[in-house]
């Protein structure tokens, strides 16, 4: 079925206003009648008054029952991938050649609502958000599988959601089967990604950009301290920025493992420095009992914020994490705070950082960053933009 001859639901009136302005999900009760639909099926927007408003995929499953894909035409297999390969043609303008860990899709932000596409060196790691992609995956795997050879990628896999069964978490949709772990480049770094058990697609390629600020900023830092360190992307840049001696500290000591392998993969001992298997909490506590200074601290921690509701407790651990952290930032040292939570903006982190939460006002923030270009976000839709880096000198 294509949207010209699909079916036209009809929004209710905020539900329209949302979609007039881009932004490209519409929940059930955003619409004045839900049909009961196969996933994947192309409908036909409309207003109360019928004013034609978008394209979009049925979700039978999820809370969001329908994905915007556009505001009119078709939406078939061709033109799925006309918007796929769009995507990637955004990337070359981006993406350095030292470069081969990216995102060529960014879902929403690419006008292919639900569709992530991770690349990590020859594999390409599939992640759909929600049911309206399954019926079409299989047959655009192996049409993305062509339009990506040119490139050097020569797998296309599926990452599977977290409740399916299996330890490893990815199946070969077209071209070669993956291995389990790939080194990949970031701005000349090597690092080692885990496919198969890792976290989100394997690494975390939004933070390349602040990645390679930090690596910029461990020249004449001597003491560094990496938290929620996961595979240890930051700590091998300030390793590799000039940062003497690197603390790890991640709950998961499998990913101490993996970045241990990347030290090695940059020509760097990492029984040099020190990698934590501890909660983050319990080890500022410690580091400040024992007096620990550390002259560049980076803090990555998994979101606090899940949802809206959950926001005021949020903060309120930001705050004390942020408070902690300033008990052992060496006076004149860094301080990098990130935060990937889509419902904590920019002002509502940087109040987590103000004077009374660090508990010091020698501090001055001197810049805020976000999410690398490699992941577009709408106007419209502010969930995307979840990243937040501050810079505290
Ligand atoms: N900075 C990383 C990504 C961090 S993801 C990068 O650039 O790749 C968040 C990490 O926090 C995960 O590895 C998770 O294992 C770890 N984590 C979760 N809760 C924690 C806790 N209480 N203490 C320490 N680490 C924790």
């Amino acid at each position: 079925m294509t949207a010209r001859d699909s079916k036209t639901l009809r929004l209710t009136r905020s539900a329209a206003a949302s979609v007039r302005r881009g932004h490209p999900w519409v929940f059930r009760e955003g619409l004045a009648r839900p049909p009961k639909l196969d996933s994947g099926t192309a409908v036909s927007l409309a207003s109360e008054e019928g004013e034609p408003l978008g394209v979009g995929l049925w979700d039978e499953s999820s809370p969001i029952a329908v994905r915007v894909f556009g505001k009119s035409g078709r939406l078939d297999e061709r033109a799925l991938l006309e918007r796929i390969e769009r995507a990637f043609a955004r990337r070359e303008a981006f993406v350095g050649p030292d470069t081969d860990a990216y995102r060529l899709c960014n879902g929403e932000g690419d006008h292919v609502p639900g569709l992530v596409i991770d690349r990590y060196a020859h594999v390409a790691i599939v992640r759909l958000d929600g049911d309206h992609l399954d019926p079409w995956i299989e047959k655009l795997a192996p049409k993305i599988a062509r339009v990506l050879a040119g490139r050097g990628v020569r797998s296309v896999a599926l990452r599977r959601a977290r409740d399916e069964a299996g330890d490893r978490r990815i199946r070969p949709l077209a071209g070669e089967e993956p291995e389990d772990r790939v080194i990949v480049r970031e701005n000349g770094m090597a690092m080692e990604v885990d496919l198969a058990h890792g976290q989100k697609t394997g690494a975390f390629l939004d933070q390349r950009d602040n990645r390679a600020r930090v690596r910029a900023f461990g020249s004449r830092r001597a003491r560094a301290l990496n938290l929620y360190s996961y595979a240890g992307g930051f700590s091998v840049a300030a390793a590799l920025g000039g940062a003497a001696h690197v603390t790890s500290v991640d709950v998961a000591a499998a990913a101490h493992a993996t970045a241990q392998r990347s030290f090695r993969a940059n020509g760097l001992d990492p029984a040099k420095h020190a990698f934590v298997t501890a909660d983050a909490f319990a080890f500022l506590e410690a580091a400040a009992r024992r007096g620990d200074k550390f002259d560049l601290i980076v803090s990555d921690p998994p979101s606090f914020a899940p949802n809206e509701r959950t926001k005021p407790r949020a903060l309120t651990a930001y705050r004390k994490l942020h408070g902690a952290l300033a008990k052992v930032l060496a006076p004149g040292g860094l301080l990098c705070a990130a935060s990937c939570s889509s419902h904590v903006s920019a002002e509502d982190f940087l109040d987590t950082l103000d004077d009374a939460a660090l508990g010091r006002d020698d501090l001055s923030l001197v810049a805020m960053h976000g999410q690398p270009p490699d992941h577009p976000t709408l106007p419209a839709w502010f969930e995307g933009r979840y990243l937040k880096f501050a810079v505290l000198a």
